[in-house]
């Protein structure tokens, strides 16, 4: 079920177990006063835990190599994983040999991708996440009512290529709120915004506030774009931002909603947020003065990388590990019909699940 994000649970004051390598503490500041607090929700959605299984489940079902359109995610760690048991990456459709079969990202494509992809008999596996594919469905009825769309988001970003490229006639991509006095609409009654999914809650409504400053007239989205997880995992770094004096988000640096979680951090009052990939990346200059410590992740983060942060920050000192959740998640979306068919149709298991280390 989807949840509204801000109907959350807030259990601050209720601490969880010591993390196992707490008694390796060696505290260089007054004993007990190092602590982390852990946001939850935090890393893997249920778009990007769809995605993943998609291609792992592709690779054992039909073998090696499954061709992905682009990061399947935008995690390092997951792509690099995901080679090593045979999938390509390519950046087009047009570096996948004639037949082959290819996924697209969680991130969508639009339609000239799909056709490109049909022109070459490519056997698709569309992992685009259904909250993406509920903006391009809003992108196609309004323009099919003749609607200007201006789509929040950040150019370039591969979702945003995507969801514009459903009716490029008709969308104009706005890049934050110095991009809002470039607007140009043909019929102030007739001019809707959406946005992509991962964006900040907060700056989406400056820029829209911006636009209306132009466009008074300008219609909402149905629903919201900026998804549940976003939304979620920004609730819960805002909690945990106020009360740390540094941050640590997990998470690659082309992961939108990964670098709106460090901003978020900041803005909430953290004196310091960063954004790592790997707990290897964490500086120990960081840590100068820090009594309390915020870790969350990005929305395509396994939690393996969470943990490494944690034993990382437990090696210091910063063993007292207590939660702050702001919301409770139990969202899964069904695999891509065509590879659910395909494992049907061979007596598989078609459930989301898959074994993980
Ligand atoms: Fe889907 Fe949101 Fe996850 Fe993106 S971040 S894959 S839109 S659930």
């Amino acid at each position: 079920m989807l949840l509204d994000a801000y109907n959350w649970l807030v259990t601050l004051d209720k601490p969880n177990a010591q993390h196992p390598l707490s008694h390796v503490a060696q505290s260089p500041v007054a004993a007990g006063s190092k602590r982390v607090l852990l946001a939850s929700p935090r890393g893997y959605c249920a778009g990007v835990d769809r995605a993943v299984i998609a291609v792992e489940k592709a690779l054992d079902h039909y073998g090696a190599p499954i061709y992905v359109r682009k990061q399947i995610v935008h995690n390092k760690h997951v792509v690099a994983s995901l080679e090593t048991r045979g999938a390509i990456f390519v950046d087009e459709v047009d570096e996948v040999p004639i037949g082959s079969r290819l996924v697209f990202s969680a991130h969508g494509v639009s339609p000239a991708v799909v056709a490109a992809a049909a022109e070459r008999e490519l056997q698709t596996i569309d992992a685009t996440c259904p909250l993406v594919t509920k903006v391009h469905r809003e992108v196609q009825r309004f323009a099919a009512d003749d609607y200007d769309i201006l789509l929040v988001g950040h150019a370039g970003h591969e979702e945003v290529e995507g969801t514009a490229g459903e009716a490029p006639d008709r969308v104009q991509i706005i890049d934050g709120p110095e991009g809002a006095a470039n607007a140009k609409v043909r019929d102030p009654n007739k001019v809707v915004w959406l946005s992509q999914t991962t964006l900040s809650v907060d700056e989406t409504m400056e820029t829209v506030n911006h636009l209306r400053t132009y466009l008074p007239t300008l219609q909402s989205p149905p629903s919201d774009d900026i998804c549940y997880a976003t939304q979620n995992r920004q609730v819960a770094i805002k909690k945990v931002g106020a009360d740390s004096d540094l941050v640590i988000v997990v998470g690659s640096a082309n992961s939108s909603n990964t670098v709106r979680l460090v901003e978020v951090a900041l803005q909430a009052g953290a004196k310091a947020a960063h954004r790592v990939d790997y707990a290897s990346e964490i500086d120990e200059t960081w840590f100068e003065g820090v009594e309390t410590v915020g870790v969350s992740s990005g929305a395509s983060v396994p939690e393996v990388l969470v943990d490494e942060v944690l034993d990382y920050l437990a090696a210091r000192g910063y063993g007292d590990v207590r939660n702050v959740t702001t919301a409770e998640e139990d969202i899964q979306f069904s695999l891509p019909p065509e590879l659910r068919k395909d494992l049907k149709a061979a007596g598989q298991d078609v459930s989301n699940k898959q074994k993980r280390d």
